[in-house]
């Protein structure tokens, strides 16, 4: 008898999720694209709504092609189950929504990604949802910014745009202590270079827009449940241990226990808020995810190479990339991220913000726009743009200040992207 074997990362990224259809022998999943499934009869409907049975309804709530993606997400984070949705904003929102009542707070990272900040001070707030601020690079100041109303802790892996590299390991023994699960948004480091749950992550979040999608063509978003937290021990998140109105008393922790984080984002977030994914969405993206083990290694080589360059230029005061030795996370890199510290960092212009603004303009190759996680190198000037809606203090805070421009280095030919940029900062200067 041979022990059965457990595929590795690369091979999960191409066959999790995946079976020949088996109504066509298709290969590939198919985009299936329709909005309702016929019922076998009265009971298997009765059933389906029930949540007595799996199976499709309405592509609001679930959809084959969706499913497919699901389950390879979910293979490659090691969690029990996942949701796709419409966006990564969706995604923080659905999860949140299952987690928090009205004048619940949480705990969250500063170093986020801007519409991250926007999200949660401005539109959480018409929930009664409220944010408290702690420094990721400090794991203490999560514990100090901690209070009874505190349902959650929130941060980024690799913390966009600065390129900090967080101690999830740290923040996740202070959640375990204050009884809340911790949830990761772990979309600049793909799980590839980063598994959250293997350093004490509950719920992992994803803009798969980024390097899930990899190809900069789909809106799309995902959450992970990692199967690790007792909502029923705990008893502090009422939609899962307590009956539910909707489910005819159903107590969702009970009957789903490991996955049930995931089962009630789809069955209540997901069916009242409505954000479903496309067919077609959930198709470019898992196709993308085929790939995401080479080319998060070639994003990694590229991005260090231009680091190591930038960082030699006279224009240039700081380069802030994880990847490199002289950098402040480099020991991180170890622990956290050992095979890259992805594509995504910040250099700082000795020029400011002039500089910066000139420098967007000059580049050819690069695209100058507000993505990252593309096989096509982009390049922005956070302050004119993304967090052009903060404070200057807020923008400073996030890493974001008035000399900061942020790349994401793509996969064209490493010599092609220098040439671009020794080109821009040549004619910008
Ligand atoms: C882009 C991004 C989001 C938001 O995702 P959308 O798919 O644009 O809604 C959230 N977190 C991080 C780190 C991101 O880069």
């Amino acid at each position: 008898m041979s022990v059965e074997r457990q595929p590795a990362f690369e091979t999960l990224a191409i066959h999790a999720g995946n079976q020949p259809d088996p109504s066509t022998g298709a290969r590939v999943t198919p985009i299936y694209q329709t909005t309702a499934y016929v019922f076998d009869n009265a009971e298997h409907a009765a059933s389906l709504f029930n949540l007595e049975a799996f199976g499709n309804i309405y592509t609001r709530i679930m959809n084959p092609t969706q499913a497919a993606l699901e389950e390879r997400v979910a293979a490659l984070e090691g969690g029990t189950a996942a949701l796709a949705v419409a966006s990564g904003h969706a995604a923080q929102l659905m999860a949140f929504h299952t987690l928090l009542e009205p004048g619940d707070e949480f705990v969250a990272g500063k170093q986020l990604y801007g519409g991250s900040i926007n999200q949660f001070n401005h539109a959480f707030k018409k929930f009664d949802w409220h944010v408290n601020w702690a420094d990721s690079t400090d794991p203490e100041s999560f514990q100090r910014a901690i209070t009874p109303k505190t349902k959650a802790i929130f941060i980024e892996s690799i913390a966009n745009p600065g390129g900090v590299i967080v101690d999830i390991q740290a923040i996740s023994t202070i959640a375990k202590n204050a009884g809340v699960p911790l949830i990761v948004d772990n979309t600049l480091a793909s799980p590839y270079l980063c598994r959250p749950k293997e350093h004490g992550a509950d719920i992992i979040v994803h803009s798969m827009t980024k390097f899930l999608g990899g190809h900069g063509n789909s809106i799309g978003g995902v959450i992970v449940d990692c199967g690790t937290f007792d909502w029923m021990a705990s008893g502090r998140y009422p939609t899962l241990s307590e009956p539910c109105e909707s489910y005819h008393g159903m107590v969702l922790g009970e009957t789903f226990g490991n996955f049930a984080f995931a089962i009630a984002t789809r069955v209540l977030a997901l069916r009242d808020l409505g954000a479903a994914i496309s067919p077609m969405n959930s198709f470019l993206i898992m196709t993308g995810i085929e790939t995401l083990s080479l080319r998060m290694e070639r994003h990694c080589e590229n991005a260090l190479a231009v680091a190591k360059w930038l960082e030699a230029r006279p224009e240039v005061e700081w380069v802030n990339y994880a990847g490199l030795p002289s950098n402040r996370f480099n020991p991180l890199v170890a622990k956290i991220c050992p095979k890259g510290a992805g594509a995504v960092f910040t250099f700082g212009l000795k020029g400011g913000y002039d500089a910066g603004v000139k420098l967007v303009s000059k580049v050819n190759l690069f695209s100058h726009l507000a993505n990252i996680g593309d096989v096509r190198s982009l390049i922005i000037h956070p302050a004119s743009t993304t967090h052009r809606q903060l404070t200057a203090e807020q923008r400073a805070a996030a890493g974001a200040g008035d000399d900061v421009v942020r790349l994401s280095v793509g996969l064209e030919n490493k010599d092609d992207i220098i040439a671009d940029l020794e080109q821009a900062l040549t004619a910008s200067t």
